[in-house]
C-alpha cells in the first residue's frame, strides 16, 4: 500500500459504517484504518460493537433492543460528524431499516457491507461464539437463528473469505482518497 501519497489527504468528515455476520472482518478493517487515519493527523472517533455493550453490558439482541442501540450509536456519530470528527463504527448492525436511519441521520455516510459469508464466519469462529450458537446456548446469534439483512445499495461491498486485510483496507483507502478533499 502506497501510504506516502496519502499523508496529504483532507478526509472529509463523515461516517464510515462497518456492517456484517460476526467473525466477517469489520473489525479487523476498521481498526487498521482508525490506525492509518490516525497517522495521518484526522481527528477520528471509533466505535466497537463489542467495546459498547461492555460499556453498556444490559444491550440486549432482539430486533428492538438491536435498533435501539444502532439508532443510539448513529445519532452519536452523526453528532460528531457535525463537528468535523471522521467516525468509524463497526457494528453487525443486521437490519436495514436501523441501518437507514443513521444513514438519513449522517452527512456522509459510507456503508461498508463485509459480505464474507456465514460458512467462512463460522470456519473463522474468532470468537467461539457460532459453536455455541449451534449448540444451543445462544439465542439471536446473526446468521445461525436469527437475520442479515444484507444492505441494499452500500457504498462498498468486501468479502474477506480469499483476501489479505491489507486488500481490504486498500478497497476503503481507495474509496476514501477518491472522496477526499484536496
Ligand atoms: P468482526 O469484527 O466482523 O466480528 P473480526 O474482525 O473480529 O470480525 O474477525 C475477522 C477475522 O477474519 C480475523 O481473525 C481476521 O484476521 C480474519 N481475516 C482474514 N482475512 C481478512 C481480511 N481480508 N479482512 C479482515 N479480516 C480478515
Amino acid at each position: 500500500m502506497k501510504r506516502n501519497s496519502r499523508e496529504h489527504l483532507r478526509i472529509k468528515p463523515g461516517v464510515l459504517w462497518f456492517t456484517g455476520l460476526s467473525g466477517s472482518g469489520k473489525s479487523t478493517i476498521a481498526e487498521e484504518i482508525v490506525a492509518d487515519l490516525e497517522k495521518q493527523g484526522v481527528d477520528i472517533e471509533y466505535f466497537d460493537g463489542d467495546r459498547v455493550r461492555n460499556m453498556f453490558p444490559n444491550t440486549g439482541f432482539t430486533r428492538q433492543e438491536r435498533d435501539e442501540h444502532i439508532r443510539r450509536i448513529g445519532f452519536l456519530a452523526s453528532m460528531l460528524e457535525k463537528h468535523g470528527v471522521f467516525v468509524v463504527a463497526s457494528f453487525v448492525s443486521p437490519y436495514e431499516e436501523a441501518r437507514r436511519f443513521v444513514r438519513d441521520l449522517c452527512g456522509n455516510f459510507i456503508e461498508v457491507y463485509v459480505s464474507t459469508p456465514v460458512q467462512e464466519c463460522e470456519r473463522r469462529d474468532v470468537k467461539g461464539l457460532y459453536a455455541r450458537a449451534r449448540a444451543g446456548e445462544i439465542h439471536n446469534f446473526t446468521g445461525v437463528n436469527d437475520p442479515y439483512e444484507p444492505p441494499p445499495a452500500p457504498e462498498l461491498t468486501i468479502d474477506t473469505t480469499d483476501i489479505s486485510v491489507e486488500s481490504a483496507c486498500d478497497i476503503v483507502m481507495n474509496y476514501l482518497e477518491k472522496t477526499a478533499v484536496r
